[in-house]
């Protein structure tokens, strides 16, 4: 049976590379994959993984139908035996629906990667459509581990490496990102409750000001 498999977990945890192995894996054994993304770090039309892999993709954009976007390419002689979709986080619930069709109408399995939850902890509307409708959710198990070395369950994003909280639910950027730009780090739940990040950490750890002083 054909399946929807939504494949979850922080940034930094793998997902692009898994991605990009079940791609490897099944052109290898001579299938043909119809790969979505959405702003990939490597840019329009490009599937990448932060291990250096990359393949080029299809570009989703608002409002396009995936359904018909791939039953226009089979009835034009284009293959697709499986689907995978990228940084599915960013497609919109209505295009995860669009999957499921494809799953259940053209008896297609779709592999969605996405991370699950945005900055302020909070699902993305199109991972929150894939938990709703999955045949299947896979929470990847290369974990990323937080600034204290545990398990990083929460995604962070920073300026100049200090938490913030307010702002879009989508800006693109990434890990280890230069001064004064949007960035992401992963973190362990306590510590993004505490929105203490690795250089906050570190400067926490300079400044005798910031222990506690203990009552008498
Ligand atoms: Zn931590």
């Amino acid at each position: 049976m054909p399946e929807l498999v939504f494949f979850s977990g922080t940034m930094d945890c793998g997902k692009s590379t898994l991605a990009l192995q079940i791609e490897h894996n099944r052109s290898a054994r001579g299938l043909a994959g119809m790969i979505f993304t959405r702003d990939d770090r490597a840019g329009e039309g490009k599937l990448s993984s932060r291990l250096g892999l990359v393949t080029d993709a299809v570009e989703v954009e608002d409002g396009q139908d995936l359904y018909v976007y791939l039953v226009d390419h089979l009835s034009q002689g284009g293959r697709a035996d499986y689907v995978i979709a990228d940084e599915a986080q960013f497609l919109a619930p209505e295009q995860i629906d669009q999957l499921a069709r494809v799953v259940d109408d053209l008896g297609l399995d779709v592999f969605a990667f996405g991370i699950t939850t945005d900055f302020r902890s909070k699902l993305f509307p199109g991972s929150q459509r894939l938990v709703e409708l999955a045949d299947r959710i896979e929470v990847l198990q290369v974990e990323a581990l937080c600034w204290c070395g545990a398990r990083a369950t929460h995604n962070a994003r920073t300026i100049d490496g200090e938490m913030v909280v307010e702002g879009a639910q989508v800006v693109v950027g990434d890990v280890n990102q230069s001064a004064g730009e949007v960035g992401y780090e992963v973190l362990c739940r306590r510590h993004h409750r505490r929105r203490m990040t690795a250089a906050s950490a570190r400067a926490a750890a300079l400044s005798p000001d910031v222990l506690p002083v203990p009552s008498s």
